[in-house]
């Protein structure tokens, strides 16, 4: 029998904030949109040592989609396409990321075998709102993980949906690591993913990738409020001439989930 037990340890994601009182640290730093990399906008322009100045925790992709991006504790993984993560060097760029200087404004802890929706609808519950933006991490331990990782494109770069056709997908069972993730508000959509995006990394930070599915057995969440979104938007070309209108959602559900 399934069961979910959460406990809340710490509560104070909304306490002592007000509107206009935002501090520098509840701020998601982000690289381009989410629509500009469906479309195919891979060339990256912030280098990773820009990035970690603006967050420690956060998830993305590499230029020319090299790899899927966790930030973790500062420190900020590439996982190749053969499913291994190496620290990145500073001088790599993004074309898509989101970081943020992560505090932990509220904790759970999550006993019992949940699945990936389970622990999203789980955490759900303990969000003062789903109108704002959190960055979350979850540590502990999983029966399973499925992740997979992108392959470095080469121009002209096919559109995302193309590229994860082909996607390599790892699966891990009884592995110990954490899920790094942002859960963004349904009105996000074009700019982000609207609702939960995890990246994992295994404990010995050697493996990972984007999270397709995954049985939690146990574990801790930490969830960051941020009240401040910071966009930087990418000069070049492609993102110029790129046709950002219309509704993608469909097609981020194909690529996300
Ligand atoms: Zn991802």
């Amino acid at each position: 029998m399934r069961r979910t037990l959460i406990l809340i340890l710490l509560v104070s994601g909304l306490a002592g904030c007000s509107a206009g009182a935002t501090r520098d640290d509840d701020v998601l730093y982000q690289v381009s949109t989410i629509a500009a990399l469906l479309e195919g906008v891979y060339d990256g322009e912030v280098t990773v040592a820009a990035l970690r100045s603006r967050g420690d925790v956060g998830l993305g992709t590499f230029g020319a989609l090299d790899g899927e991006m966790v930030v973790l504790d500062g420190t900020v993984y590439q996982v190749t396409a053969d499913g291994r993560a190496r620290v990145a060097p500073d001088d790599l760029t993004t074309p898509f990321a989101a970081v943020t200087p992560f505090e932990s404004d509220i904790a759970a802890s999550l006993d019992g075998r949940i699945d990936l929706r389970e622990l999203e609808l789980a955490l759900d519950l303990s969000l003062p709102s789903r109108n704002l933006i959190y960055a979350v991490k979850v540590t502990g331990e999983f029966a399973y993980v499925k992740v997979r990782s992108v392959p470095r494109q080469e121009k002209p770069y096919p559109k995302l949906a193309e590229v994860v056709k082909a996607q390599p997908v790892f699966e891990h069972r009884d592995v110990r690591g954490t899920l790094v993730g942002l859960r963004m508000p349904a009105y996000a959509k074009g700019i982000n993913v609207p609702g939960y995006h995890f990246h994992f990394l295994t404990e010995d930070r050697t493996e990972g990738g984007h999270v397709l599915e995954c049985i939690l057995t146990r574990g801790r969440a930490d969830i960051d409020t941020t009240f401040a979104l910071e966009m930087a938007l990418p000069r070049d070309k492609a993102f110029a001439g790129a046709d950002l209108s219309g509704d993608r959602q469909g097609e981020v559900h194909a690529v996300e989930k």
